[in-house]
């Protein structure tokens, strides 16, 4: 039976080190960071999720102020708001909640943030760099607090086959780059991928982030896989992932449960970039 990986430990592990260095940086060079989020219109989940943001940036002595729009911003207005807080020296880190309302072109708005100020990587500049594998400051944060969370098992991840179900930008594609930067053997898969089961039980890592409550089933893990569930899915009140985890856990060498795994490091990797932001790295 596989051992849960508990994404809250590892978190709070990186926090502590996060509040150490943002007190060094506020004694030191007098810099305290500011991280800005940018919400629009009213989504019940994004809510949610910002506050979540709120929450950690306070736990760890980040500012963060949240600038609220409603669904009806033209686009323009919105690009003029990401401009004003590039030009703010006082702001380090510029977060626009996704997704945005529609007849809002997310990449849009994305392209227009400062790259130095960019803590979600979701900026071309940022993203290019990933694919190039420069060094960048800022990989998106869910996939990048997943290689945290698959190292800090203590396994050797170089040379496994890992396979990704889900091509999204946020997750899906940034986590097969910095798979493969971790040496990994990387397949891809999406809703077009034939016999995805047979795809996915070749993976000795298994990351599924493809929004569907529990599309991944037990069988489709192969013995002694390492299983990351990205999916967060909301059944009848209640957080299901995207991976039948009761079933999994029985094959599985490592898994991470829903929620308490990917979700808790997400956060921790947005503060993290924001220090880093900040520092000017
Ligand atoms: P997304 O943009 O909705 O993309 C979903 C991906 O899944 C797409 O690539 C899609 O393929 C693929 N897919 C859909 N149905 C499929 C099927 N039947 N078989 C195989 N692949 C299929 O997803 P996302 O933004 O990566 O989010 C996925 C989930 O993760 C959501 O539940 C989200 O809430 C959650 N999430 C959690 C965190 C966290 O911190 N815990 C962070 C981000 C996202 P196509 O490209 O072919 O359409």
């Amino acid at each position: 039976m596989g051992k849960i990986i508990d994404g809250k430990v590892v978190a709070e592990n990186i926090r502590e080190g996060l509040v150490a260095e943002i007190r060094e940086l506020k004694e030191k060079r007098g810099i305290v960071p500011k991280l800005s989020v940018v919400l629009v219109g009213d989504d019940p989940a994004s809510q949610v999720y910002v506050g979540h943001k709120e929450k950690g940036c306070q736990a760890v002595g980040i500012i963060s102020a949240t600038i609220r729009k409603p669904a009806s911003i033209k686009e323009d207005e919105l690009v003029s708001v990401v401009k004003n807080l590039n030009a703010d020296p006082t702001v380090h880190g510029i977060l626009v909640q996704l997704p945005l309302p529609k007849g809002l072109d997310p990449i849009a708005v994305l392209n227009e943030i400062d790259p130095a100020k960019d803590v979600d990587g979701l900026h071309p500049m940022n993203m290019g760099r990933l694919l190039r594998g420069e060094k960048t400051p800022f990989v998106p944060c869910t996939p990048s607090g997943i290689i945290h969370l698959l190292l800090s098992t203590g396994e050797r991840i170089e040379g496994k086959a890992a396979v990704v179900v889900g091509r999204s930008n946020i997750v899906g594609k940034p986590m097969a780059l910095l798979l493969l930067q971790q040496h990994c053997t990387v397949t891809i898969c999406h809703s077009r991928t034939a016999n995805l089961a047979e795809v996915c039980r070749r993976g000795d890592i298994l990351v599924a982030s493809v929004g569907k409550p529990q599309i991944i089933k037990g069988d489709w893990v192969k013995e002694g896989a390492m299983v990351i569930d990205v999916g967060v899915n909301r059944v009848e009140g209640k957080l299901i992932g995207d991976v039948d985890f009761e079933a999994a856990k029985e094959r599985a060498s490592y898994i991470t449960p829903v929620p308490g795994g990917v979700g808790p490091m997400t956060i921790t990797m947005l503060l993290k970039n924001t220090l880093k932001a900040a520092k000017g790295l």
